[in-house]
């Protein structure tokens, strides 16, 4: 089988092929991508449905086409059985891979939210940070020199080589935003806010720095694209997709990511909304915090990582590290090339200005922060605030 861009028709083939409906069912399928990247076909007969998420070899960028390597679709569907093995509840099983075709089937959520779509819209998912800070928490450990035997992990990093999709990380959260790229984008209004940023040396420096961790930590398994975009959710239910940009790199970076998007989704609510998303952002620590610490204490893992008074010190960089990464997180999304919906979505002109502004704002802070603890996001996201 030669890779080819599925069809409406040839993946309900495949759906059949594969064995998931009998060759005589009447099966329904559409596709709901939204086509850049990935093509993703729901298929539904009666009560049962499955997703097959197809990779494509180019995305659209700025007009032109960047090649993207095919292989990421076979990183995204080891990613996900790698999740699997820590926190089966909080990914979406994988059914079958074809790594030629460039396909994954999997769990069909159709009864989930994507969790930005619903946070936008006002929706709360009171267990989401216990979900999202137990999953980074377990993955992380696990894949890390913490919780794997060094030739276990070194093994495990290799077969994780993402170049192309570390790439569009490189350039486009910690480079082109700083900077006078093509790539980025924004209203002319947020002109002299965003030369701002960019005669700013020290930040410059820091979003250097944070580059320098991305490319060179290869701490443990990230997912490397963990925004409010990637995870479904429900009242009582999480899910995380998407990890095509899955490598080893610092622990830190998804929460980053994570924890900027909740942020920017607070700084998108009216007031008196914003107070479960600053819960949100501190219990993911917490949760993230308290169980990273049970499985240091308990895990059966090379001795060496038992040294007292260790653990502290490791928290304290993972955490650094978080807040670095959602300032570069928050600025790239509110300038570069790939925007939120959240601060996008806002209706009234000024209204969306003063968001995006305060979006800068708060970024710059956070990548500037040291020495912080979790309250920081609270703090600097008053301090930042509209004078
Ligand atoms: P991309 O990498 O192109 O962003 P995603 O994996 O994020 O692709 O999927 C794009 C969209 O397809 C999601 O936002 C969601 O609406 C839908 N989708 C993806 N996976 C599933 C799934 N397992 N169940 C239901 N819908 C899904
Ligand atoms: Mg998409
Ligand atoms: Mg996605
Ligand atoms: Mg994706």
């Amino acid at each position: 089988m030669a890779y080819q861009p599925l069809t409406e028709e040839t993946a309900i083939a495949l759906a059949k092929e594969i064995g998931y409906f009998s060759q005589e069912a009447a099966v329904t399928c559409s596709e709901i991508g939204d086509g850049n990247l990935n093509l993703v076909f729901h298929i539904r007969s009666g009560e049962k449905g499955i997703i097959i998420k197809q990779a494509l070899p180019y995305a659209k960028v700025v007009g032109e086409s960047w090649p993207l390597s095919l292989r990421r679709a076979t990183i995204e569907s080891n990613a996900l059985t790698t999740f699997a093995k820590y926190v089966p509840e909080l990914v979406p099983e994988v059914y079958y891979h074809n790594e030629e075709l460039a396909v994954t089937v999997m769990e069909d959520l159709s009864h989930m939210t994507i969790s930005r779509k619903g946070l936008i819209e006002g929706e709360d998912y009171p267990l989401l940070s216990q979900h999202i800070g137990t999953f980074s928490a377990k993955t992380l450990f696990y894949t890390s020199d913490f919780g794997l035997e060094a030739q276990e992990k070194r093994k495990l990093d290799g077969t994780f080589v993402n170049p192309d999709l570390c790439k569009i990380t490189e350039d486009l959260v910690f480079t082109d935003p700083f900077g006078n790229y093509e790539t980025n984008s924004y209203e002319p209004e947020l002109q002299e806010a965003v030369e701002e940023l960019w005669s700013d040396e020290a930040l410059k420096l820091r979003a250097a720095q944070f580059k320098y961790k991305f490319l060179t930590r290869k701490e443990a398994l990230m997912h490397g694209d963990l925004h409010t975009g990637s995870i479904f959710a429900t009242p009582t239910e999480t899910k995380v997709i998407d990890p095509e940009f899955a490598t080893f790199g610092p622990i830190g970076f998804d929460l980053g990511h994570f924890l900027a998007n909740l942020a920017m989704n607070a700084i998108a609510r009216p007031a008196d909304k914003r107070e479960i998303l600053f819960y949100h952002i501190e219990n993911t620590w917490k949760v993230f915090a308290e169980t990273f610490t049970t499985l240091w204490e308990t895990a059966e893992t090379e001795a060496y990582t038992k040294q007292t008074g260790w653990l502290p010190l490791v928290l304290e960089d993972i955490f650094a590290d978080i807040v670095g990464f959602a300032g570069c997180e928050i600025i790239r999304r509110t300038i570069g090339l790939a925007h939120v919906a959240d601060l996008d979505g806002i209706a009234d002109t000024e209204a969306k200005l003063a968001a995006k502004r305060h979006a800068l704002r708060l970024g710059r802070a956070l990548l500037l922060a040291r020495g912080a603890d979790i309250s920081i996001f609270r703090k600097e996201f008053a301090a930042t605030q509209e004078r």
